[in-house]
């Protein structure tokens, strides 16, 4: 095993996978960058703050506060890694000289309203949690990840990955860890942890999507559009509607997303390709939404959500977390219902009944 490969299971939450920086590490086309992938892997991130202090009032979920209003503070690392570095923009100040700074405070901003209007949740714990993030962290920093209490942004190498905060879908995704950690607290392994890694692709596109207005059919159902430089071969990091599609480039390899359980990747990277295979629960989603039409978070996003937000296990497989969107698609009406179904039938989580009892 070598450094690299030993270094990138330490950075298991940001949006940018160990695999794809390891690769880059050994780039010769690239050398700034693979040594900025280099230097990302080995600092790694901060201990993950297991101990967050959030409300877990499942009750409270569905009672959103008349006026709530998201509670913004960007802090600004100057190119350290230390956290949090200093305030740069709260909530009731007029945009800065900084564009980083102000798209952070706007992708906060829309992650929230969509918590909000989708699924009448007051920020990532249902209870008005302020909202904190930090950019310019270190030098060349190649990832955006959340620490367990606030969101961060490396600039990227430039040659590369230009910065993180310009894509919604990675700031929705990353807070979206906020959102899970506060509700099922999906174990960040396996397919527990692969459906992590899902929802937060979820939460992070449908914040996307509502932000521009989008139907699903006009979403790109793209993860981290914006955040290659226009050297790599790529569109994004992930696509959810065709995992395994989202980049081919010589230096950063082949988007490594099964699409289909037959084609699951048995693994012990990735805590387990916790950013692989959740390519499967992804297209699962992608396809229900475009099946059922109009905004992804009307109807296959609401059953995904009440499923987070309900009895399920922390450890909860692929099988599981399909049988309780169905269920809770059942409780918004059975155009939706069925569209969920036909979804996990398709990527071959569960069986289709009809194949074994023929009407
Ligand atoms: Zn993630």
């Amino acid at each position: 095993m070598s450094t690299f490969d030993a270094a990138y299971t330490f950075a298991h939450q940001g949006i940018v996978p160990g695999y794809l920086l390891a690769h880059l590490a050994r780039s010769e086309r690239y050398p700034h960058a693979a040594q900025a992938a280099r230097q990302t892997l080995i600092a790694g991130r901060p201990a993950f703050h297991a101990a967050l202090e959030l409300s877990i009032d499942e009750n409270g979920d569905l009672v959103a506060e008349v006026a709530a209003a998201p509670t913004r503070t960007i802090f600004d690392a100057q190119n350290t890694e230390t956290l949090p570095g200093l305030i740069v923009r709260t909530e009731d100040d007029e945009p800065v000289a900084d564009d980083t700074v102000n798209e952070a405070f706007e992708g906060l901003g829309a992650t929230f309203q969509m918590l909000l209007d989708a699924f009448e949740r007051d920020s990532l714990d249902g209870a008005g949690a302020p909202l904190n993030a930090t950019v310019h962290y270190g030098e060349d920093y190649d990832n955006a990840f959340w620490d367990g209490s606030r969101m961060v942004f490396g600039d990227g190498d430039g040659e590369v990955f230009v910065g993180f905060t310009r894509s919604v879908s990675v700031i929705g995704h990353e807070l979206g860890h906020g959102v899970i950690q506060s509700t099922a607290g999906l174990v960040y392994r396996d397919q527990s942890g692969a459906l992590n890694e899902s929802i937060a692709d979820v939460l992070g596109a449908l914040t996307e999507q509502h932000l521009l207005g989008q139907t699903a059919d006009q979403a790109s159902w793209l993860i981290g559009e914006g955040i290659f430089t226009d050297a790599v071969q790529g569109r994004a990091l992930r696509s959810m509607l065709e995992p395994g599609t989202a980049y081919d480039d010589d230096e950063l390899g082949k988007d490594p997303q099964p699409a289909h359980m037959r084609d699951y990747v048995q693994t012990v990277e990735d805590n387990g390709g916790v950013h692989i295979n959740s390519g499967i629960p992804n297209r699962a989603f992608a396809l229900a939404a475009t099946a059922i039409g109009g905004h992804a978070w009307q109807g296959a996003g609401l059953a995904w959500y009440r499923a987070l937000t309900g009895d399920l296990s922390s450890t909860a497989d692929f099988t599981e977390f399909a049988e309780k969107t169905i269920a809770a698609a059942s409780g918004i009406g059975s155009t939706v219902e069925s569209a969920v179904r036909d979804a996990w039938i398709a990527v071959g989580v569960i069986e289709d009944a009809r194949d074994r009892n023929p009407r």
